[in-house]
């Protein structure tokens, strides 16, 4: 018998990027530095309310996740019908993607930025367009000058996953005032409560007076939510309309509902860790750049250091020493801010190292 036909599929993955998540840490004794995780437990609020949501697994979750709306709305101060949630900001990105873009356009981001935008670009058919940073940071400039009449959207990560720089409000500004009004721009700003620095501009702010700006956030970081899976899109009615169309049904489940309105309860406390986080980065800056280091500027919970054809060494050297950092291929090694003792035993580590 010849062989059976392979299933024409209509991407071919041989030739995609892969995304490369975080090693699961081998043991509770490995400090885990490497995927920009909250290193804090849930709070008791939490887990209670997700007690709660565990007797019900056997029915569907509210599609809208009307409540978590609602309750998201009156913190942001948007509309409800500007908000669509989803499995995390991941999954609304790709749906995002999915409304914008598809064969024969182009999705401009810049690069080194977070490594699923070219994965999840690909698969939509659209051609990804890299444009290369600048001193570590978006080159906003020449970002602009690359849009052409098949792009149809712009990312911009804000603060930039991995190296942690942030865009300032005057030349985001420019930048929105020189897109085409037919692109859209998403800003994603997954860090976005790890901003410290006042001239960076929220996203939320900006969108309100521009119809082609949508704000991508997350409860995974700040909030402490990664496993759950909750995110969120702000957009104008048009563009929410049409993530909406290309989400998959109930793609928000149950106990992410309950945990992130729980969290969005707790804010106040959630929000203490994060300026405990944001004074750890500072303080691990500090001490990196004192032993020598050169660390860029970061406004997320993570700092970068270009280590060039280093990085393999130095993942290795934290790795026997027991702390999980995140190397990217011969560029550099993102570190994620831990508690105290965690940032103490990474700083022991870099200051060793470089010695
Ligand atoms: N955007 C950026 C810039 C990120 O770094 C991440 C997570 N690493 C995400 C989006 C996705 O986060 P989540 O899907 O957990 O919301």
């Amino acid at each position: 018998m010849p062989p059976a036909p392979a299933p024409r599929l209509r991407v071919d993955v041989s030739g995609l990027p892969r995304y490369v998540p975080g090693r699961v840490a081998p043991s509770d004794l490995v400090d885990k530095l490497s995927s920009n995780e909250n290193p804090y437990p849930p709070l008791p609020s939490v887990l209670t309310s997700m007690r709660e949501e565990l007797g019900r697994v056997n029915r569907y979750p509210d599609a809208k996740s009307g409540e978590l709306v609602r309750e998201l709305s009156e913190a942001l101060g948007v509309p409800p019908e500007h908000l669509v949630p989803g499995t995390g900001s991941l999954g609304v990105a790709r749906d995002l993607l999915y409304a914008a873009a598809g064969e024969g356009d182009e999705v401009l981001f810049a690069w080194r930025s977070f490594e699923a935008y070219p994965l999840l670009v690909w698969a939509t058919g659209a051609t990804p367009v890299q444009i290369p940073l600048r001193e570590e940071r978006h080159d906003l400039e020449a970002m602009a000058d690359a849009v052409t009449d098949r792009t149809r959207m712009i990312v911009v990560c804000n603060p930039n996953n991995p190296t942690g720089t942030a865009v300032r409000r005057d030349e985001l500004e420019r930048f929105l005032d020189r897109v085409p009004g037919d692109v859209l721009v998403v800003l994603d700003e997954a860090y976005r409560e790890f901003v410290d620095d006042t001239d960076v501009p929220d996203g939320v702010e900006l969108y309100r007076d521009r119809p082609n700006v949508a704000v991508l956030r997350t409860f995974s970081k700040a909030y402490g939510l990664a496993r759950l899976r909750v995110g969120y899109a702000v957009a104008h009615p048009p563009v929410a309309a049409a993530l909406r169309a290309c989400t998959i049904a109930f793609s928000v489940s149950g106990l992410a509902q309950a945990a992130a309105r729980a969290s969005l309860h707790a804010s106040d406390e959630l929000l203490e860790r994060v300026r405990t986080l944001v004074t750890e980065r500072a303080r691990v800056t500090r001490a990196l750049r004192a032993s020598g280091w050169t660390v860029p500027d970061s406004q997320a919970n993570f700092v970068w250091l270009r280590l060039g054809a280093r990085s393999r060494a130095f993942t290795d050297a934290c790795e026997a020493a027991g702390v999980m950092v995140r190397p990217f291929g011969d560029e550099g090694v993102r570190i994620t801010i831990g508690t105290p003792e965690e940032n103490d035993r990474l700083l022991k580590i870099a200051g060793d190292w470089r010695a």
